[in-house]
């Protein structure tokens, strides 16, 4: 619970979007018989950006007060991106192989089945509102690279030189040392070379191993039902320039359908592209599914569907983490990943509820990464 809102003030919050509901019409609470939640990746219940509250906590507290679903979830990823201490998404994001922080975002909003992405955007720290530009001044869904740029300028965005930060070039730098000095091996030497580096990192403490890959998802829905998400990162660290993950590529990194729920990813986005699982689990809850069941039809899927040998384990699963963060129009949540741990460390999501923010464990395909 941040310290500047006690679990009274949340209390109260929520009682607000019951009363604003009640202006002209019946209290929305009881209208729409849904328990406002927000949930998220677990660096949504981390970073405050120098401020008292976190992404699901400020995202929560906006909602319930009758705000837009997705301006409040966004206004919550801000922080994230925001706040250098986050290495995984906006300012500060860990950059590309060539020490270039790209970006990549999307945002649904249920209610008015609109969207908007952009991908390997370079300079702006809040690519979430960029994506937001791109859903409202166009007629478009996805702006990439020098062109997601130049209409972030052209929007009035602040467009930076370069968004590294002291952290983040250094972790750079240690990466590029530890990999073959001419650095453009052929593919098949260079992926090897570069997961032996960053396994190297985390082994010496210099990379988080749940941020190797690092993002923020986060969705929520409103007492009136209704449905918002979010996606934004800096992808995957150390990443071919121009590669692009399941973030800002809809149905992958992020689903909303406004009747149904939400659902978004971090972890390996290959395997969100591939399987397309943030729409699969959202089509799952639409015929039925609890939110639960859906992520975990998801893990399931993408475990069938790992057949590579270089991406399995010596237990026949996949070596890699990849979470999901789902909620449903009534107001359900889950958070579920592969592994219910990963080299070591318990896999959490964020979470926000009347109650006040949390950080939870994940509900596990696999209780253990080997
Ligand atoms: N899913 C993101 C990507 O593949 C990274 C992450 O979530 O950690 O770009």
């Amino acid at each position: 619970m941040p310290s500047s809102l006690d679990r009274r003030s949340f209390v109260r919050a929520s009682l607000v979007a019951g009363v604003a509901g009640a202006v002209g019409q019946a209290p929305a609470v009881r209208a729409a018989g849904v328990r406002p939640v927000v949930v998220a990746s677990s660096n949504g219940n981390r970073h405050k950006n120098g401020g008292t509250q976190t992404t699901v906590a400020l995202a929560f507290e906006r909602i319930a007060k009758g705000e837009d679903v997705l301006d409040a979830l966004i206004a919550g990823v801000n922080l994230c991106e925001l706040d250098p201490a986050d290495d995984s998404v906006g300012y500060g994001g860990l950059p590309n192989a060539d020490g270039v922080v790209q970006l990549d975002a999307s945002v649904m909003h249920g209610p008015r089945r609109r969207a908007g992405a952009v991908a390997c955007l370079e300079g702006v720290r809040t690519p979430s509102l960029v994506a937001k530009a791109v859903m409202e001044q166009t007629d478009h869904h996805l702006l990439v690279g020098a062109g997601a740029q130049l209409f972030a300028r052209q929007m009035g965005f602040a467009v930076e030189a370069d968004l590294n930060t002291e952290n983040s070039r250094k972790k750079w730098l240690d990466w590029k040392r530890r990999i073959d000095p001419e650095h453009y091996l052929d593919p098949a030497q260079r992926e090897v070379a570069a997961d032996a580096a960053r396994e190297a990192m985390i082994a010496h403490g210099r990379l988080d191993p749940l941020h190797v890959y690092g993002t923020i998802n986060c969705n929520g829905v409103s007492a009136r039902g209704e449905v918002c998400g979010v996606t934004t990162t800096s992808g995957l660290a150390w990443k071919i320039p121009g590669r692009v993950g399941d973030s800002p590529i809809l149905g992958a990194g992020l689903w909303v359908d406004g009747e149904v729920g939400a659902a978004g990813s971090t972890g390996r986005g290959e395997a969100n592209l591939y399987n397309l699982s943030s729409h699969l689990i959202v089509e799952n809850l639409r015929r039925g599914m609890s939110c639960l069941d859906a992520g975990m039809d998801a893990l399931r899927r993408i475990r069938a569907n790992t057949v590579e040998k270089r991406l399995r384990n010596a237990q026949g699963n996949p070596a890699f983490y990849v979470n999901f963060y789902v909620v449903d129009a009534k107001g359900g949540f889950a958070g579920v990943s592969m592994y219910g741990t990963y080299k070591g460390r318990k896999v959490e999501y964020a979470l926000c509820t009347e109650h006040g923010p949390e950080t939870r464990p994940v509900e596990a395909l696999i209780p253990e990464h080997p």
